[in-house]
């Protein structure tokens, strides 16, 4: 079978739940750091990543060494949960990363490899602990889509037609300041937040029984790109202490450099109680672990486990990307070139007023596209544009996904070593592909 004839048969064999192959509807054979071929021999800028899974890339030379050496090494591949020296240079490097308070008290859990399994196992983890049954999460949150994780999540789509989600999950206003769900926005979207949530942990008429945990993301990913401002976060951290509940974060797509920092709640300085990571830690192989602070460990042998937890490739991978970053003063990096990506945006959105608002940090960046004829203080999000607009990149040689409320939102998660030059190449691709599809829907 021909390639060409192998897509149209996978085409329509595969799954109807499919997605980003929808979207980008070619067969892809190269990968090299920012860039992807396709299998007519077309080049496009990767600016997803692999949803942040790739922090340096495809085939980063240095990444991909380690993985020549340790396959021509013999090392065992899968290992379940067994100590095996990748696995013991993995957890030193992670844990002279991590920050200081909160790694000198953190076990580490090894889980099944994916972000939503991190999130079941802290589920599991603070229920066993607390004895509790609720749980906390916000409106816009993505925590996967396990039954479980499901149950945390704001979006919509994947959930109205399950039933038997995790009961007692309580989903509380983001402070999503572009479209304040108090309709306030600025720091007074953020105070409301903080001052609802009080209430609702403090009145015994709440209806919301004392939760085992409160999860989330310190910028939002899926949700649309939505950062929580240091201040919000370090008011829900004194909230979680004041009602005594844990904070779990979850940083499956902020960790590891995403958004300029190590860990994206490090801006607010703030410890949390848990950690979800997956995604870049494996350092573009599959890896998910659970940190959590050494006084909850009190579940029992066997209360999480699974197959999968010992990747060696993952764990070498994992190390080596850790390594890069720490020698590599990538995170300064990130931070140079995504202030650069961020101004280049903003000269785009006061060009193109399709563009309402522009967010994020570090490489985690969004444009949300809205209706310029909506007559709303906030214009509406604009999903059909800003669909047309990603289409458009394709052709142009640029994959950036849609995210968000509607998939008004365009992300732009590049991996962490694109350059200054690459970024005005996005620029560039961006600005043709909005023109193109303003110019088609005059
Ligand atoms: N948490 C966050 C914040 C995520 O962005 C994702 C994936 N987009 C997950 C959890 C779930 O990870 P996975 O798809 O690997 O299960």
């Amino acid at each position: 079978m021909n390639l060409n004839m192998g897509h149209h048969f996978l085409q329509d064999r595969e799954s109807n739940a499919k997605t980003y192959t929808r979207s980008f509807n070619k067969v892809f054979i190269k990968g090299n750091l920012c860039q992807i071929t396709d299998s007519e021999g077309k080049e496009y800028i990767d600016c997803l990543a692999c949803a942040g899974a790739l922090p340096l890339g495809h085939n980063h030379p240095y990444i991909k060494q380690k993985i020549i050496d340790y396959l021509n090494s013999d090392g065992m591949q899968q290992a379940l949960d067994l100590a095996t020296p990748a696995k013991i240079a993995f957890v030193e490097s992670l844990y002279k990363m991590l920050p200081e308070s909160f790694a000198s008290t953190a076990k580490i859990h090894f889980c099944g490899p994916t972000g939503a399994d991190g999130v079941e196992a802290a589920i599991k983890l603070f229920k066993t602990h607390t004895g509790r049954h609720s749980i906390l999460s916000f409106h816009g949150a993505y925590h996967g889509m396990t039954m479980g994780a499901l149950s945390l999540m704001g979006n919509l789509n994947a959930k109205t037609s399950l039933s038997g989600f995790t009961p007692e999950v309580q989903i509380l206003p983001y402070p999503y300041t572009y479209r304040c769900p108090f309709g306030l926005g600025g720091e007074a979207s953020e105070q409301t937040s903080l001052l609802y949530i009080r209430n609702c942990l403090s009145d015994p008429e709440s209806g919301i029984t004392k939760p085992a945990m409160i999860i989330l993301e310190a910028i939002q990913g899926e949700g649309g790109c939505i950062p929580a401002s240091a201040k919000w976060l370090k008011g829900i951290r004194e909230l979680a202490t004041e009602f005594d509940i844990p904070l779990v974060i979850d940083e499956v797509q902020t960790g590891i450099g995403r958004t300029g920092n190590f860990l994206a709640h490090q801006i607010a300085d703030i410890t949390p109680d848990a950690i979800v990571l997956s995604k870049a830690i494996g350092g573009s192989y599959p890896l998910s672990i659970l940190l959590y602070h050494e006084k909850y460990d009190s579940w029992h042998s066997g209360a999480h486990t699974g197959t999968f937890r010992g990747n060696q490739l993952a764990l070498i991978a994992g190390k080596a990307t850790l390594d890069y970053i720490n020698e590599n003063n990538l995170l300064d990096h990130v931070n140079q070139v995504g202030s650069y990506l961020k101004h280049g945006l903003f000269t785009l959105k006061s060009k193109y007023p399709c563009i309402g608002d522009i967010r994020g940090r570090g490489l985690m960046l969004g444009a949300e596209i809205v209706d310029v004829s909506s007559t709303n203080k906030t214009p509406k999000g604009d999903g059909i544009l800003a669909k047309a607009i990603k289409m458009a990149c394709f052709a142009n040689g640029l994959i950036i996904e849609t995210g968000g409320r509607n998939s008004a939102v365009l992300r732009f998660l590049p991996p962490l070593v694109i350059s200054e030059q690459e970024i005005n190449q996005v620029l560039i691709r961006l600005e043709k592909s909005i023109i193109e599809v303003l110019n088609h829907n005059k």
